[in-house]
């Protein structure tokens, strides 16, 4: 089968069209497509009409389209909207939008499932189901603007690769969907509107630093010391802390650019005064600034929200030394805030049921 429409960058629809019309065909058209898919974000074929009718019908007929399509959405009392978006394959991954005032900001995921076992994150509980592809991570925010008339003006967008899955052990597809959405002749997003999160697969913040166009880049630490880190996080003893951090001094920041920091705080484990102490240390010499998370809970997840006292009490620690702010949780209710993302849907009563991988019906 040929691969998905939704996806391709220039060239690679330049040589789609010349094997679909078995010649060769005027680069004009490839434009035509990219421009269709990418700026006016049309939702099937038959809607770029700037190509002849035999070719929108052979694009049609012969090629998948792949942009992904809705499965399911919640919508959050706090305007917070998620949505269950299937894909070719039948399996569903999740895509959060956020409103605040005039802006957007999309949290996008990178694979299905996630394979880092992270102790608090509801989306480890799935495991990975497989990688996505530049077109389904791309194609997310292409279906979720469309979806929501937020065609026009793209300086009020926003994406945040923090959704299901650890973009950095999927950095090529990352990469090449980052390069579609901030292309000025396609969607056209700004760089610096662009973050990818990260446990901290250090082996490969070279790939991303050596890359010309990437999302800024944002580090999971979660922890003030080695031994809980790895506790929390047992992929981090694979990937160490001081290496992490040694990776993080010698990251080529852009002008323009700091490093974040989230950390979870888990009430009573990570979250007293001494570990605020230690986070600053740790994160000492670094430009940088850290987001701390309140945890989101989730059945199964053995920890506890902590206090916003406590939550106060560590960022006027870290405050004195760093810009240090407190994320606000959105679409809890939905399960669509930080480490909710697990296919949640049924979501009054008893929230424990989730949709088991392909299949999932709409409601
Ligand atoms: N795998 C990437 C992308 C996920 S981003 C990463 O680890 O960075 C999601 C962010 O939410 C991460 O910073 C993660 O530590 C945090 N998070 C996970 N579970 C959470 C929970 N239950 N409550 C609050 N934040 C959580």
């Amino acid at each position: 089968m040929l691969q998905a429409l939704v996806g391709l960058d220039a060239g690679e629809i330049a040589a789609l069209l010349e094997r679909l019309e078995g010649r060769a065909v005027p680069s004009f058209r490839a434009r035509q497509v990219y421009q269709a898919l990418y700026r006016q974000r049309v939702q099937e074929p038959s809607e770029i009409t700037a190509l002849p009718m035999h070719l929108r019908q052979r694009l049609a007929d012969d090629v998948p389209f792949g942009l992904p399509r809705p499965a399911q959405s919640f919508s959050s009392a706090d305007g917070t909207r998620r949505y269950l978006l299937q894909l070719a394959d039948g399996r569903t991954v999740e895509t959060v939008l956020m409103p605040e005032g005039e802006r957007y900001t999309f949290c996008i995921s990178s694979q299905v499932g996630c394979p880092v076992n992270c102790r608090f994150c509801l989306t480890a509980l799935m495991g990975l189901e497989r990688n996505l592809t530049a077109g389904e991570i791309a194609g997310q925010v292409l279906y979720v603007a469309a979806a929501n008339g937020l065609a026009a003006d793209v300086s009020k967008l926003n994406v945040v690769m923090m959704g299901q899955g650890e973009p950095l052990l999927n950095l090529d597809n990352v990469l090449k969907a980052t390069r579609l959405l901030v292309d000025p002749e396609g969607v056209g997003l700004s760089e610096r509107r662009l973050t990818v999160s990260t446990a901290g697969i250090v082996p490969k913040f070279e790939q991303l630093a050596r890359s010309e166009v990437r999302p800024k880049l944002a580090i999971s630490l979660n922890a003030s010391n080695e031994e809980q880190r790895q506790q929390l996080m047992p992929i981090t003893r694979k990937y160490h802390l001081k290496d992490l951090l040694a990776a993080c001094r010698a990251y080529p920041l852009r002008s323009w650019e700091k490093l974040t920091f989230e950390y979870v705080l888990l009430g009573g484990v990570n979250d007293t005064d001494a570990d605020a102490r230690r986070v600053v240390k740790l994160l000492a010499n670094l430009n940088c600034k850290v987001n701390l998370i309140a945890l989101n809970p989730g059945p199964g997840i053995p920890f506890e929200t902590p206090s916003a006292e406590r939550v106060g009490s560590f960022q006027q620690i870290v405050r004195r030394s760093l810009p240090c702010f407190v994320r606000k949780p959105r679409g809890r209710d939905i399960y669509a805030a930080c480490g909710q993302l697990k296919r949640m849907v049924q979501i009054e009563g008893s929230a424990t049921a989730a949709a088991e991988g392909p299949g999932a019906q709409s409601g």
